[in-house]
């Protein structure tokens, strides 16, 4: 199977071709303009140091600083990192942002490590990469099993060696430290505006529309919530240890309990077990991937049966699994459009760092809400203009973004 960048880059060429973008242009969106790789020592808590190896990608920055997350998985990788920096500048043109794609990483499951161990590393992510890092420089955010507190201990190492405060350095930043409302259910939030969006194309009423979500961390978990809120019908869960379907409705409050506990969602009463790979072909309404990419691949797109996927996770779709689903007539609302919520409310945090005042939870969704369904109606709009895909699409309208941005500067 094709690796994340080598997919990214497919993705480019596509919009690329619709555009007749100039092959200069085309070769420089490529490359990220750096990738920069550490070894970070960790001093374990039995006193024996351990070497962690970590990245971070700063892709393109012609519309403003880098901006992205930082993960921390086992499977983090390069490829990985320069995939998803790419991703984050494409997703931020898609909805309008003042702001490039940029991407961390650490190889490292967190799951092995203590709270303590855990603390030390984040402090030691940024001790190795602060000179890289700033407001208006490269701002990271959380991603894949990163939280409010990692970013919280990241923000104090980084203003103790500077010396001064510096909130808009990160962003997903617990309240206490200048984050913004709304920011913890962000992702999932603008995912909803985009898939109500949609539904409304398809025509699809969300108390007759059941829907089946991969990946139960912060995406996935508050998609579930918002959607059953909204009155649509969750039918199946999953997360890393694999998945359970209840076709007649799984309250989501429940599976984040049992979750949270011993038993794990298995533990949900009366649910069949299923794996991840029999999830993704659920005779569902809607499907939302919202774990790892390549997730929908050539191996499995036709097993597909929901008649709309809405991308929470960045890159779970493969471009040979989007041929299939395009020939299917299913619609993709591609994750740079779709989980762009989280950075959008990230840009709101920085503008609201900058200022020193603070938005309530109700303006934050007002000007989400605006965002998001601005992007969804460009993106369509570009989708009848060229008669393609909406990944394709998506991808059209970034990269004009980017590539006019560029050009302003003389690129
Ligand atoms: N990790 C999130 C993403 O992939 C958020 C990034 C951010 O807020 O900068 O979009």
């Amino acid at each position: 199977m094709s690796t994340a960048f080598e997919n990214a880059r497919q993705q480019l060429a596509a919009a690329a071709r619709v555009l007749k973008l100039d092959s200069q242009l085309h070769s420089q969106l490529e490359y990220p303009d750096r990738v920069i790789k550490v070894a970070i020592p960790l001093r374990r808590d039995d006193g024996r140091i351990e070497v962690f190896e970590g990245f971070r990608s700063q892709y393109n920055n012609a519309r403003g600083p880098y901006k992205g997350g930082i993960r921390y998985h086992p499977a983090v990788n390069e490829d990985e990192v320069k995939a998803l920096s790419f991703w984050m500048a494409m997703k931020c043109a898609v909805v309008g942002l003042p702001l490039g794609g940029g991407k961390g990483g650490i190889i490292v499951d967190p799951k092995k490590l203590s709270v303590a161990e855990l603390e030390r590393l984040s402090r030691g992510y940024i001790r190795s990469l602060y000179k890289y890092l700033g407001p208006d420089q490269d701002i990271p955010a959380p991603d894949v099993y990163t939280t409010p507190q990692v970013m919280a201990w990241m923000l104090d190492e980084y203003e103790t060696i500077t010396g001064h405060h510096a909130p808009g350095m990160i962003t997903g930043k617990p309240l206490s430290l200048g984050g913004s409302a709304g920011r913890s259910f962000s992702t999932a939030q603008g995912g909803v505006y985009v898939l109500t969006e949609a539904a409304k194309k398809l025509g699809f009423e969300p108390a007759k529309t059941t829907v089946a979500i991969q990946g139960f961390g912060n995406a996935g978990a508050h998609m579930a919530k918002l959607l059953a809120h909204l009155g649509y019908i969750i039918v199946a869960l999953s997360d890393s240890q694999g998945g359970i379907y209840i076709p007649a409705g799984i309250d989501p409050l429940e599976a984040e309990r049992l979750k949270n506990s011993e038993q794990g969602l298995a533990g949900y009463a009366g649910s069949k077990k299923i794996t991840n790979e029999e999830l993704l072909a659920l005779p569902v309404d809607i499907l939302v991937p919202a774990a790892l990419e390549n997730q929908i691949t050539a191996a499995n797109a036709d097993a597909v049966k929901a008649k709309l996927i809405v991308e929470l996770a960045n890159g779970p779709t493969t471009p040979e699994a989007d041929a299939v689903l395009f020939k299917k007539g299913i619609v993709v609302a591609p994750d740079i459009l779709a989980n762009a919520g989280g950075v959008t409310v990230s840009y709101f945090e920085q503008a609201q760092n900058a200022s020193n005042y603070y938005w309530s939870e109700a303006e934050v969704l007002e000007k989400l809400k605006k965002i998001m369904v601005e992007a969804f109606d460009s993106v369509w709009e570009k989708k009848e203009k060229y008669a393609v895909d909406l990944r394709t699409a998506a991808f059209v309208l970034a990269v004009e973004r980017v590539a006019e941005a560029m050009k302003a500067r003389g690129n």
